[in-house]
C-alpha cells in the first residue's frame, strides 16, 4: 500500500529510507499556526503543489526514517503504530503495511538494533510495540530503545500530574519498552557513531531533538518536530500550536534556520510530504525550503 512512497537517501556512506504511514494528509493551516488562513498559505507559492493546495489548505505526513550507519541500524521515530485508540479517527485502528514496507526498503525489523525517538508524542513512538494476542509486546525486541531522559522524565511529570490530556500512547508504545528492559535513557547531544547524532532541538517538547548525519563530508538533519511544515521556514517565529513551549520552540526554530540556511546541508522533515528533503535558502526577508 505504502510501498510507492519509499525513499532513499545516500549522505556519504550512511543510507536512510523513508516509511511513510499516513501519505499527504489535508489539513487547515490553523492547525499549525493561530489564525492561519488559507490566503496566508497562498502567499507562497513555493509551497504548491508539494507542501500546500492551490486553496490554501497544509499538506503533512505522517513518516519515519530507518539509517544505517556503521555497526548500527536505526529507526528514527516510529510512526503511528497499528491498532491503537486515539482521539482523532485518522490515528484510530491503523492497519497498515508498515512492517513489510520496512522490509521493502532494506530494513527488515529483525536487523534494526536501535530505535530512537526525537521525542515521546504518539505519531513517532507508535511501531515500538505491537499487539501479539492482546498484549503490546516491542517491534524490535533485539534493538535498544533510546529515549531522551529530560524527555522521559517530563512525560512522567505529566502522567503523575495529569498534566497532558491523553497519555494512552506511554501505555502501548512506551512502558512495554522500559518493563522488557530495552530502554536506555540518553542525554539530548547523545552520539549513535561518529557519523550521527543528536542535536537538542527543545520547545516543541522539553528533550526534543533532532539528528545530524555527516558522512564523506556531506551533511543532512532529521527535523524531528522542530518544525512540522515548510512554511515555517517563511515564518519561524509564528508560535506553532503543536509546541509545548511555544516561545522556546519559536527560538529554536529561527536558531535551526540561521544555522542552515545556505549550507549545503540537507534538511529532512519529519513531517514534510514528498519529496520531504531540500535546502534551506533565503527569501526575501525569511527563508523558503529549495528542492535543489
Ligand atoms: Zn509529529
Amino acid at each position: 500500500m505504502a510501498r510507492e512512497h519509499i525513499r532513499h537517501w545516500k549522505v556519504g556512506d550512511v543510507e536512510i529510507a523513508r516509511i511513510v504511514e499516513v501519505n499527504d494528509w489535508e489539513d487547515d493551516i490553523a492547525m499549525l499556526l493561530p489564525d492561519g488562513k488559507p490566503e496566508y498559505v497562498q502567499r507562497f507559492p513555493w509551497l504548491v503543489p508539494q507542501f500546500a493546495t492551490p486553496a490554501g489548505k497544509m499538506l503533512i505526513s505522517f513518516q519515519c526514517f530507518a539509517l544505517s550507519s556503521r555497526d548500527k541500524r536505526v529507526m528514527i521515530d516510529t510512526c503511528i503504530g497499528a491498532d491503537r485508540q486515539r482521539e482523532f479517527p485518522v490515528f484510530t485502528n491503523l492497519q497498515t503495511t508498515f512492517l513489510e514496507d520496512l522490509a521493502a526498503a532494506g530494513f527488515a525489523p529483525p536487523t534494526i538494533n536501535t530505535v530512537m525517538c526525537t521525542h515521546l508524542h504518539f505519531d513517532h513512538v507508535g511501531w515500538n510495540t505491537r499487539l501479539v494476542n492482546g498484549k503490546w509486546v516491542p517491534t524490535f525486541p533485539q534493538a535498544r530503545y533510546l529515549f531522551g531522559r529530560q524527555e522521559y522524565d517530563h512525560w512522567q511529570r505529566l502522567r503523575e500530574t495529569g498534566g497532558y490530556h491523553n497519555i494512552d500512547h506511554l501505555v502501548d508504545s512506551i512502558d512495554p519498552i522500559t518493563s522488557a528492559g530495552l530502554a536506555d535513557f540518553i542525554v539530548t547531544d547523545h552520539r549513535i557513531t561518529d557519523e550521527v547524532w543528536l542535536e537538542p532541538t527543545p520547545g516543541h517538547t522539553p528533550g526534543h531533538v533532532s539528528v545530524h548525519i555527516r558522512s564523506k563530508g556531506e551533511e543532512a538533519v532529521i527535523t524531528g518536530d522542530m518544525m512540522h511544515h515548510p512554511i515555517q521556514l517563511a515564518a519561524p517565529t509564528i508560535h506553532g500550536n503543536f509546541d509545548m513551549d511555544k516561545p522556546l520552540g519559536a527560538k529554536t526554530r529561527l536558531e535551526f534556520i540561521k544555522r542552515y540556511a545556505d549550507r549545503k546541508v540537507l534538511i529532512i522533515g519529519s513531517h514534510f510530504c514528498d519529496p520531504t528533503s531540500g535546502w534551506i535558502v533565503r527569501d526575501g526577508d525569511a527563508w523558503k525550503l529549495s528542492l535543489k
